[in-house]
């Protein structure tokens, strides 16, 4: 056994360090798979409408147990806290697990809004909608080097009541989690539980499924009709999409737009499937799903650009739209943008976003120009989505200029701010 031990983070930048210590403590006793050891973990939760809330127990079993784990509480949401091993300090629980066996129980509360009122996660009698990375909070856990996880989500209803999840479920309807790098596992992403009604596909390799709450006005057919066009182009660009797509639709007083998570979204039953302006919600949220990269305090546009250029740009090229009506929505995006000329922001949305679709246009055609359209930005967003985790300026500006053979000096900071034409 060894005597190093490690920190598993949700973060990524904690997971970037703790992989450089496993790659080191590799290196150091070339551990191999064969010394591996196994714990379980599971994750059992009750739904319940009555009160609001999700009882939630987490057990773990095994011949070892990681020595500590650190749960990152939303004081809000995750309440009652309780365990023989446990402690509270701030807004962490720190848990010592003993023994072979152990758990720790807690309640969440299920109903959130958003700032804008409408809500983000829902239960009601007939059905509830939430995040699994919601209900089980970040965990980081403390193990010996060859101690590793494995996972399962049992999640107990009302009667009647079926649950989805992008995780393949066994013959008892337990969820066998996954989480590919990660040694402590935890699920992730959107459920939905309820009366039901789901359609399911294989489109391309992914495992598709559309589930909304049973009733009228929920066009499960017409979305994955959609998709089944328009998700194997996206893959093109994102050959690493998940095999499991789960995409959740409901009507209000959910959250009036889409919202993406691991191998899932949510995105209200309102919403059409392409816009008045040609822009389509479910393709932007799809790509936020295939390429998995979030912004610093200042490269927010570049996520949120690339999720609005590439669903723009796979209806394009599925003909969803012609090339006249794409260049006029180019050019009403370039409009649009111009109200905001600073993309170097903490939250890129409305002329921002606009602005940011039309820069990474003309940088697209910078990277067709310089390389005689050997490459062009699909290269660069492909590279993204393959290291996923945050996107700094610096490193697209980096994958940019590779691609281009040359530097694009589209993306000097000052013209980004808006202080000076390229
Ligand atoms: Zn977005």
């Amino acid at each position: 056994m060894l005597q190093s031990t490690f920190f598993i983070s949700t973060g990524r930048a904690a997971i970037a360090a703790a992989l450089l210590l496993i790659g080191t403590a590799l290196a150091i006793s070339s551990a191999s798979a064969a010394e591996r050891q196994y714990y379980d973990i599971l994750y059992k939760t009750q739904l319940d409408p009555e009160s609001g809330l999700a009882d939630v127990e987490i057990s773990l079993s095994g011949a070892q147990l990681p020595t500590q784990l650190t749960l990152h509480l939303d004081p809000d949401r995750h309440k009652n806290l309780d365990g023989d091993s446990l402690t509270i300090e701030g807004e962490n629980a720190v848990w010592t697990p003993k023994g072979k066996q152990d758990s720790i129980h807690y309640q969440f509360v299920i109903d959130a809004k958003k700032s804008s009122g409408s809500y983000d996660s829902r239960i009601i009698n007939k059905w509830a909608i939430l995040r699994s990375d919601k209900l089980i909070p970040p965990i980081s856990a403390r193990a010996p080097q060859e101690l590793q996880s494995r996972a399962t989500l049992e999640v107990v209803t009302p009667k009647k009541w079926n649950t989805l999840a992008p995780y393949v479920k066994d013959e008892q309807g337990i969820f066998q989690l996954k989480d590919p790098g990660r040694r402590f596992i935890r699920p992730k992403g959107w459920l939905i539980s309820g009366r039901i009604g789901s359609r399911q596909d294989i489109i391309d390799g992914t495992d598709t499924v559309i589930a909304a709450p049973l009733g009228k006005n929920i066009r499960r057919q017409d979305t994955l009709a959609f998709l089944s066009w328009t998700l194997p182009e996206l893959k093109k660009v994102f050959p690493q999409f998940p095999e499991k797509l789960l995409i959740v639709m409901a009507g209000d007083p959910m959250w009036r737009g889409g919202l993406s998570g691991t191998r899932s979204l949510f995105i209200h039953s309102d919403r059409p499937l392409i816009s008045g302006n040609r822009t389509s919600s479910l393709l932007h949220e799809l790509v936020h799903v295939g390429t998995g990269i979030r912004g610093d305090h200042e490269s927010d546009w570049i996520v949120e650009g690339i999720a609005e250029y590439y669903s723009l740009q796979t209806l394009r090229r599925t003909k969803g739209i012609s090339e006249r009506r794409y260049q006029q929505t180019l050019e009403a995006l370039k409009t649009w943008g111009e109200e905001s000329p600073n993309l170097l922001v903490k939250r890129s949305s409305g002329p921002i976003t606009a602005r940011a679709v039309w820069v990474l246009h003309c940088v697209d055609t910078a990277i067709q120009e310089a390389s005689d359209g050997k490459q062009s930005l699909d290269n660069v967003v492909t590279s993204l989505a393959a290291d996923r985790g945050k996107v700094t300026l610096k490193k697209f500006r980096t994958l940019v200029n590779k691609a281009a053979g040359e530097e694009i000096t589209l993306l000097d900071r000052e013209f980004l701010e808006g202080k000076k034409k390229p």
